[in-house]
């Protein structure tokens, strides 16, 4: 399908080294191959900067605020007192290759769906060149070792059957989380933004769009709050209700969605590819894709009824 303006497939490490750029020259001290090990406290319980290690030696930064942002494991969040854990069932594992020397058409983006291939999540190949691109498998995180499969055996599988005359240069593994944000995202001092707070997408596990609106929400708030030099969690709690407004409204209703889509087949995975294979790229929206389905597979529509009911149109 062609859709206009449909996103952007980026080179993530030149992004995030632009991003740091932006922030050194906007005046943020940047200190890189350190690792935080525990917050501060004030006597009344605030957060009031982190302690860290860097070169073999522990030092400490103090902070008026501070906003965790350090991914699926966060721990910032956890040593402030508030639970980031996950459920193993809002997770999903993944494996990514960089693969050369493969014939893809450079301008679409790839997506595989199935339960034979990749249970509870799907495979993609996102191209980065004219023969080159990201290949890569997520799969549900209860399901990950089952029968002695793991997300890369399942790469492996689809990579051979697919690209057997291609060059792996890259790999990543990881988890992205796939259920609702955390409830709490704030504390007395802290914020948590991206991944941290769960903020990628329940279906699609893309989290990278979602981690920037979290993080310029938080930075918002902060800002605000530090100019009316209140940073307790009930200030900072505009940042929870902003997030629930513009995205964490969409999330309850994605949260429904996938699980009603969780229940497809393979099989009726291929009639909604069927159905949607019919209509010209230009007309695929909703209430086209609802005439359509009623034209040629009206059974399917009574079979989709819970996923209309969930809120998909
Ligand atoms: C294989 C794979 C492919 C993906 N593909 C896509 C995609 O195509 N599109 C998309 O939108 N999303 C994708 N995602 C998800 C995306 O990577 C995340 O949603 C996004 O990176 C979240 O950004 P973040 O800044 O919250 O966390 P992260 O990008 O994980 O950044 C957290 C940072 O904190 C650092 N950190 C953690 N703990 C500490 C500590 N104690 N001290 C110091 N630093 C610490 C980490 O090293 C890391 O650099 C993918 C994920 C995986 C695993």
């Amino acid at each position: 399908m062609d859709v206009p303006n449909a996103g952007y497939v980026l080179e993530r490490k030149v992004f995030d080294r632009v991003l740091t750029e932006m922030a050194a020259n906007a005046g943020a001290d940047i200190i890189v191959k350190a690792r935080a090990t525990g917050v501060k406290k004030d006597d009344n319980g605030y957060v009031n900067g982190i302690v860290f290690r860097y070169s073999a030696r522990d030092y400490t930064v103090k902070a008026k605020v501070v906003i965790a942002a350090d991914g699926i494991e966060s721990q910032v969040g956890r040593w402030a007192g508030i639970d980031t854990t996950h459920d193993l069932r809002d997770i999903d594992v993944c494996a990514q290759y960089l693969i050369s020397n493969i014939d893809i058409e450079p301008e679409y983006c790839d997506f595989y769906v199935g339960r034979e291939i990749a249970p509870r999540g799907y495979i993609w190949v996102f191209p980065k060149g004219a023969d080159i691109a990201n290949v890569g498998v997520g799969i549900g995180g209860t399901i990950s070792g089952k029968g002695g499969k793991l997300a890369i055996d399942y790469l492996n599988e689809f990579v051979k059957r697919k690209f057997p005359q291609g060059k792996i240069i890259g790999q990543v593994v990881g988890a992205v989380p796939v259920g609702d944000s955390l409830p709490k995202l704030v504390g007395n001092g802290i914020l948590i933004v991206g991944d941290a707070a769960h903020h990628s997408d329940p279906i699609s596990g893309g989290g990278i769009a979602n981690a920037m609106y979290s993080g310029m929400f938080a930075a918002d708030t902060a800002v605000d709050c530090l100019k009316k030099g209140d940073v307790s969690a009930k200030a900072l709690s505009i940042y929870e209700g902003r997030w629930d407004r513009e995205i964490g409204k969409h999330f309850k209703r994605i949260c429904r969605i996938r699980d009603e889509a969780l229940k497809f087949s393979d099989e009726m995975f291929d009639r909604c590819a069927a159905v949607l294979n019919r209509m010209p790229a230009e007309k695929v929206n909703m209430p086209t894709i609802f005439k359509t389905v009623l034209k040629h597979q009206p059974r399917l529509l009574l079979e989709l009824r819970h996923l209309i009911l969930a809120g998909w149109v």
